[in-house]
């Protein structure tokens, strides 16, 4: 992790304004949603990715009845199925 070289106060709302040349970078649009990590003393913005219910991968994820699940967990149900 590096600095980005700016510094931004919080508002009384606890925003914080993303600077243009940071949002172009990282494709950062007007409604899309970020997820916020967090790692010891660190806060950390991320595009968010839909997350697997069950194992929380982000790969080969699909959407199923306003649920989320990756392809290996979709597989390993659909084995359950077949016992
Ligand atoms: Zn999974």
């Amino acid at each position: 992790m590096k600095p980005a070289g700016v510094v931004r106060k919080v508002d009384q709302l606890g925003r914080i304004v993303l600077p243009k040349s940071l949002r172009k970078r990282y494709q950062m649009n007007e409604g899309d949603p970020v997820e916020i990590l967090v790692q010891g003393d660190h806060i950390i913005l991320e595009r968010y990715r839909p997350r697997c219910v069950f194992c929380g991968s982000m790969e080969e994820v699909k959407e199923f009845k306003d649920r989320y699940l990756c392809e290996p967990c979709m597989n390993e149900m659909g084995q359950l199925h077949n016992r």
